[in-house]
C-alpha cells in the first residue's frame, strides 16, 4: 500500500524508546515490570511509580475513536495536495489509558466517527538515510 499522506511525507527518526511502534509491525506498548501499568508514548521512567524498569508488550491492534478531525488546512508542504485528510485519537485495547494519533484510511475526512472500531495496518516504508525498513501504524475502520 502506498502511504496514506503520501510516499514523500515525512519519516520518523528511529530511537529507542519508539522503535517498537515504528518497526514490529504489531502494536506494542510499554508496560511497567513494577506497577503494570501501561503509557504511551514510552518514556525511560513509567509516570505512576517511577521506575525504570519497562517492557515492551504486544496489545491486540485494535482500539476505539475517541476524538477525530477533518483537516483542511496543509500544515506542511509536503501536505498541500493531501487536503483534506483526517487525524484520530484512538484508544488502544489492552493498554489502558494510552491513546494513539493516526489517520483511519477508509473512511474519508468527515467519514470518521467518536467510538469507531479500529484495527492497525502498517504502510512500509524504507528510511533512505538507513536503509531500516519500517512499518508505521495506520487505521482502519472495522
Ligand atoms: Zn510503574
Amino acid at each position: 500500500m502506498s502511504r496514506y499522506l503520501g510516499d514523500d511525507f515525512l519519516l520518523p527518526v528511529i530511537d529507542q524508546h519508539n522503535k517498537e511502534w515504528f518497526t514490529s509491525g504489531e502494536i506494542r506498548v510499554q508496560f511497567c515490570k513494577t506497577c503494570d501499568a501501561a503509557q504511551f508514548p514510552p518514556e525511560d521512567v513509567c509516570i505512576q511509580c517511577l521506575s525504570y524498569d519497562q517492557e515492551f508488550r504486544t496489545v491486540s491492534g485494535e482500539g476505539t475513536v475517541e476524538s477525530a478531525v477533518e483537516v483542511n488546512f496543509p500544515v506542511h508542504p509536503l501536505l498541500a495536495d493531501k487536503v483534506p485528510y483526517n487525524v484520530a485519537v484512538i484508544s488502544l485495547d489492552g493498554a489502558p489509558g494510552c491513546n494513539a494519533i493516526g489517520n483511519v484510511v477508509n473512511k474519508g475526512p468527515a467519514e470518521v466517527e467518536i467510538g469507531q472500531r479500529v484495527r492497525a495496518i502498517f504502510e512500509e516504508a524504507t528510511d533512505p538515510t538507513t536503509g531500516d525498513k519500517l512499518l508505521i501504524p495506520n487505521w482502519e475502520a472495522i
